[in-house]
């Protein structure tokens, strides 16, 4: 048996820090060796939930959604996408298991509560003169998504002499902007319930609450208002992770680690999906230097092709991903227009996959399977078919000619799934992307 472990997140098109997060504790448990293959999954970049599943090769799957709410996402999306039939799915000979998300854990609340006690003191104001608010993403679509941040609310207001404490939310009632006239205190604490340094919590919720991005303290209408950071940022959210893997009964390597602990220190560059991980490095070897996408890959280093002269050498992912990734960000991985001046020395052959694996997450998976021919493709339609929210709009879409040639253009994979053919070394994209996804959504938008 062999196994994995799929940290679930929303991911974003505006900032790369809601990914960003997901992907560091990638990273850590990648270096920790816990299990054969690690790797992240998003609703909103690469890889997508629908198509993550084939990057690995492991029998035994877990995927842990890092959701700081049970709800929409946790509940229809990542189900619909992935095939769950709940906590325990048994397919194709592999076992899939489906923790219970971040909120259910109970370090999180005491994270809200350390949130609360340290604006507290760095404002100075009396506890009984200071308003509590809880923020929430939550949406309509499902009544539960907000249980969460109530729960955290009933919490502070039975353990913190606050004089006032409330719950609001971004895409529900009431929302941020109400805090204002549901509370009276003259300080206001605001508490983002959410997992990253995203577009939401840096831009969206401040902008709510009348602060600029940026700004953790301000007057806004005669109170003043402390604005704490999100509650997913710390790095003991890694031993949580592990914890809700353990109680899903994910098979850890947690004796052979602590062996291995002692001989060395694991890499990040450890533990990637391996789905078509021996195919790329045969053929590495074979050709002695092959493009992939806009890479260049030898045997002893990748960097971006066309790039003779690279400027920065860059030794570990975290590096590697902010460099492509982040300056600017790029939502979409395979977008053509790869920074390059950069260089990644490759000290063994499943380095050499990682580098890839680390620029174009899941990519070499579908590479692979295109080549042997067992590949399978989505058609848009299948694709709309699966949708339970506002994608379903697409279903019937008339335009999707254009749209594939307007984003699809700019990018280095192959729409298989519209031609239903690639060249030989493409590399294939077997369904519309989410960004695909949202472009054609906007077309249809503006058409109405
Ligand atoms: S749908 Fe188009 S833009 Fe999106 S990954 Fe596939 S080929 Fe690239």
């Amino acid at each position: 048996m062999s196994t994995a472990i799929v940290l679930a997140g929303h991911g974003s098109h505006i900032s790369p820090r809601t990914a960003g997060l997901v992907w560091e504790h990638v990273d850590g448990l990648r270096a920790l060796g816990l299990v054969d293959e690690v790797t992240a999954a998003f609703w909103k970049e690469a890889p997508s939930f629908h198509q993550v599943l084939r990057s690995l090769t492991a029998t035994d799957v877990t995927i842990v959604p890092l959701f700081t709410a049970q709800g929409y996402f946790t509940q229809t999306v990542i189900p619909a996408e992935m095939g769950l039939a709940g906590p325990l799915t048994i397919r194709d000979g592999r076992t899939i298991r489906y923790t219970r998300t971040l909120s259910e854990h109970p370090y999180l609340s005491q994270i809200v509560r350390q949130r609360v006690q340290g604006a507290l003191q760095a404002s100075g104001a009396p506890p009984g003169k200071t308003a509590v608010a809880i923020i929430g993403h939550s949406t309509r679509r499902n009544p539960e998504s907000r249980r969460a941040t109530e729960a955290q609310a009933r919490l502070i207001r039975a353990l913190e002499p606050v004089a006032e404490v409330v719950d609001v939310y971004l895409d529900d009632s009431p929302a941020i902007g109400e805090v204002y006239a549901l509370t009276s205190a003259p300080t206001l604490i605001a508490v983002p319930y959410f997992l990253a340094l995203g577009s939401h919590t840096t831009q969206d919720v401040p902008g709510e609450l009348g602060l600029e991005p940026g700004q953790t303290s301000g007057q806004v209408r005669g109170r003043k208002v402390y604005y704490t950071p999100p509650v997913g940022v710390e790095q003991s959210l890694r031993e949580v992770i592990i914890e809700l893997a353990r109680d899903a009964g994910t098979p850890l390597y947690e004796a052979r680690n602590e062996a291995q602990n002692q001989a060395q220190d694991g890499s990040a560059w450890d533990h990637c999906p391996a789905a078509g991980r021996d195919d790329l490095i045969a053929a590495v070897h074979e050709a002695g230097q092959m493009s992939f996408g806009q890479l260049l890959l030898t045997p002893h280093e990748v960097r971006r092709n066309g790039h003779e002269q690279p400027l920065e050498t860059l030794t570990d992912p975290a590096a590697l991903r902010a460099r492509v990734r982040e300056q600017p960000f790029r939502p979409l991985a395979t977008s053509a227009d790869l920074p390059g001046g950069w260089r990644v020395p490759v000290s063994d052959p499943a380095m050499l996959h990682a580098v890839v694996e680390t620029v174009y997450p899941g990519a070499v998976a579908d590479w692979a399977a295109h080549r042997r021919g067992t590949l399978l493709l989505e058609t848009l339609a299948s694709t709309t078919a699966r949708q339970t929210g506002m994608y379903r709009a697409l279903s019937g879409y008339a335009h999707s000619a254009d749209m594939v040639a307007r984003v699809c253009g700019a990018c280095v994979r192959h729409p298989t799934w519209y031609f239903g053919h690639s060249p030989a070394e493409a590399i294939p994209c077997a369904e519309a992307c989410n960004l695909w996804m949202t472009k054609a959504l906007e077309a249809v938008v503006q058409r109405e």
